[in-house]
């Protein structure tokens, strides 16, 4: 392990000795940010993970985020509500303008400002390339954007929202092109958001939200005018691995969680860990943990080498969530009815897994682009 690596699993350490897993359950509740736990990555400066010392972090690459978010994660510490910053940062730094990155970048390390991302529409749903709100260029230069999303974590919580829209409709012959990435105020004149109703334990709220006219400053744009497939995938991509780590993590978390109560759990007398039907399925997930964890590692690594790895994240993210429904699956089984109580603290856990398999791309899509992309098979969608 590196030094920096090293350093990183210390601050981590006293993190998890100072905060209680408690605090992060109880936002989870309340689908509010757990404030202690966002503070602690303020000060000790994880928040600032990946971004360059120039705009205020502590640099590093994601193998150093994902490593720090896998062992928060593997003492029930998630901080979901950091990953839009962490991944929208990504190609702010790789596409943004000079004035972009230093007006936007250094506040998203002092915790002073969110990210959100939108790009899921109602009707669109995984077909993103079928998005419709647009954002149509201006004589003076600036875009009019106007559209809907749905499902867009923390917007009003939010200092800029990544929002993806079109710049040119929608061309079935060429469905890639015309799409653009615009750096957007939640604020702005024009845009209206209603909370969603969600039944799932997650420290932030869901949003639908309109845009009608919304004047965007031409300097709102991010990266070139309808190439943004590439500056959207260069934040989707980071995405996965850090949402595969906080799943990874998780899994451990819940595993260690049953495997302690199948310990002591004894109602015929000796322990329900010690029966193999209660044992196996925990070892399975264990090992579906591990292997998920391997491949990560190597995925990120990859990444900051700065090569492709499109089908490795979206392998990534497959083989974290499959990781962490087994894991949640098993430790439900193993808690019998006290599962339904909201004092085991798995509850939880086991739905956040369910959206796991579901988003931030769904695992059906993934199972489709492996089959395509390493496997040759036709396209059938
Ligand atoms: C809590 C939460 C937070 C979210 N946060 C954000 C956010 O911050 N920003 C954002 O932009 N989006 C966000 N999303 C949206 C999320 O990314 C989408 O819900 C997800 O990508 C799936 O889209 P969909 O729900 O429209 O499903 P659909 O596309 O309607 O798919 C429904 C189901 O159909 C099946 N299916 C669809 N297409 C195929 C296919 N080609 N082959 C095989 N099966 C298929 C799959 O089983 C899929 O689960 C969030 C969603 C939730 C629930």
């Amino acid at each position: 392990m590196s030094e920096a690596l090293e350093d990183i699993r210390q601050i981590c350490n006293e993190i998890i000795k100072r905060i209680d897993r408690r605090h992060v359950a109880d936002a989870g509740r309340a689908n509010e940010v757990p404030q202690k736990l966002w503070d602690a990555w303020v000060e000790t400066g994880l928040l600032g993970i990946g971004l360059p010392e120039e705009y205020g972090g502590i640099g590093g690459d994601l193998s150093d985020l994902v490593h720090a978010i896998d062992w928060q994660a593997s003492a029930g510490l998630n901080l979901q509500s950091a990953i839009p910053n962490f991944m929208s940062r990504i190609p702010v730094v790789k596409y943004g303008t000079d004035e972009q990155r230093k007006s936007i970048l250094p506040a998203t390390a002092t915790g002073e400002s969110r990210f959100s991302f939108a790009i899921t529409e109602a009707d669109a749903g995984s077909n993103t390339f079928k998005i419709r709100t647009s954002a149509i260029k201006q004589d003076d230069g600036t875009y009019k954007l106007s559209g809907s999303k749905y499902y867009i974590t923390g917007f009003l919580e939010s200092e800029w929202c990544l929002v993806v829209a079109r710049t040119t409709p929608y061309d079935p012959e060429n469905r890639t092109e015309g799409i653009s990435v615009f750096l957007v105020r939640p604020n702005s004149p024009g845009i209206s958001a209603s909370p969603m109703d969600i039944g799932i334990h997650k420290a932030e709220k869901q949003y639908s939200i309109l845009f009608e006219d919304v004047v965007l400053p031409a300097d709102s744009l991010l990266g070139p005018d309808g190439e943004g497939l590439k500056v959207m995938f260069d934040c989707l991509n980071p995405e996965r691995l850090i949402v595969g780590a906080t799943n990874i993590g998780s899994a451990d978390y819940v595993l260690k969680k049953a495997s302690e109560y199948a310990s002591t759990r004894a109602p015929f007398d000796v322990p329900i860990g010690s029966y193999q039907a209660v044992q196996h399925p925990l070892a399975a997930a264990k090992a579906s943990t591990e292997a998920a964890r391997c491949y990560l590692y190597k995925t990120a690594e990859a990444f900051d080498r700065g090569e492709k790895v499109g089908i490795e994240a979206s392998m990534t993210k497959y083989l974290a969530s499959t990781a962490v429904s087994q894991a949640t699956n098993a430790s439900a089984n193993v808690y019998g009815g006290s599962f339904a109580d909201m004092e085991t603290d798995i509850i939880g856990f086991f739905l956040q897994a369910k959206l796991s398999e579901l988003g931030p791309v769904n695992n059906n899509i993934v199972l489709s682009q492996i089959a395509q992309k390493m496997l040759g098979l036709p396209r059938g969608y």
